[in-house]
């Protein structure tokens, strides 16, 4: 008689390192082979950034165009609010020194969907620390309240509208179109 339980107390542990044991899990990929794919990955990157007549930035926060449009439309968030509006920070209203210059969303982009990612009124100059939750975690309040008196009262109702509608995002076609009329405009330093 089989005692009750028995099998589900078979060590789970022993089991997986068995199947392991039998299939190796891509341990044939050498650091030599992976070290390649790795330059290969970067030469592309490299490549596709420099058909645009750009140099890969430290930091991109989307990969393939949609980073490149990223890059380009956060610059011109930032050029527009200092030769616009005196290179005051959306959150704090202090002149953002160049540096510490960033675009940051009232709605933030991981849930704000695709209609107000790129949106020029959910897009505003900050200091780094006044767009990190971490440093000013009452940002938002303070943007929405700024923004209203930048755009008009009623300015949030219409971007919460917009954030209800569900955007498609762009494909890799329209990013390119997209990419090609910012890039003119925005390949001088801000
Ligand atoms: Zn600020």
């Amino acid at each position: 008689m089989i005692k009750k339980g028995f099998i589900s107390r078979t060590p789970t542990r022993i089991v997986r390192k068995g199947i392991m044991a039998r299939k190796p899990f891509k341990r044939d990929l050498s650091v030599e082979k992976r070290k390649s794919r790795k330059r290969v990955k970067r030469g592309k990157k490299t490549a596709l950034w420099a058909s645009y007549g750009l140099t890969v930035p430290k930091y991109i926060r989307y990969s393939g165009r949609k980073g490149i449009y990223w890059y380009l439309f956060s610059k011109m968030i930032r050029k527009r609010d200092y030769q616009e509006h005196e290179g005051l920070c959306m959150t704090c209203q202090k002149y953002v020194e160049k540096g510490s210059d960033q675009c940051g969303h009232l709605f933030p982009a991981r849930d704000c969907g695709f209609n107000l990612l790129f949106h020029p009124q959910n897009n505003h100059l900050q200091h780094s620390k006044c767009n990190n939750p971490r440093f000013t975690p009452s940002a938002g309040i303070h943007n929405a309240i700024n923004i209203e008196k930048r755009y008009g009262i009623g300015t949030i109702d219409k971007l919460a509208a917009i954030k209800l509608i569900k955007g498609k995002e762009w494909s890799q076609d329209q990013y390119d179109i997209y990419i090609k009329e910012l890039s003119p405009t925005m390949n001088t330093d801000v």
